[in-house]
Order: structure tokens, then C-alpha cells, then sequence
């Protein structure tokens, strides 16, 4: 489950339940909606790139 602090908008991942944020250490964390859950996965998509070449800018 994708959740999003409202406390400093940090998005993460979990497989379990969790209580806090992992960035600000906050409870005020909340289940992602499927807007934030796809810019999160947008964002995750710059990570691990390489091997083929792809476009540039
Ligand atoms: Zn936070």
C-alpha cells in the first residue's frame, strides 16, 4: 500500500501497516489516492534507469 504524509508530503511504500513516517518520523500519515500513487510511481520510474539508451530531454 502507497501512503502519503501530510506533514511534509513525504510518499512511500508499504507492504504492512505502518504508523509513522519514515522521513519526519510524524503519525500523520494517510493511504495514497490514485493520483499521488501514480506520481509516485512516475517518480520511482527515474530510479534503476539504464542498460538500453533511451531519448534524452
Ligand atoms: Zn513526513
Amino acid at each position: 500500500m502507497v501512503y502519503v504524509c501530510d506533514s511534509c508530503r513525504f510518499v512511500f511504500e508499504r507492504t504492512g501497516e505502518t504508523d509513522a513516517c519514515p522521513d519526519c518520523g510524524k503519525p500523520d500519515i494517510r493511504e495514497a489516492s490514485e493520483a499521488e500513487r501514480d506520481e509516485y510511481r512516475k517518480g520511482r520510474a527515474d530510479f534503476g534507469k539504464g542498460g538500453h539508451g533511451g531519448a534524452k530531454g
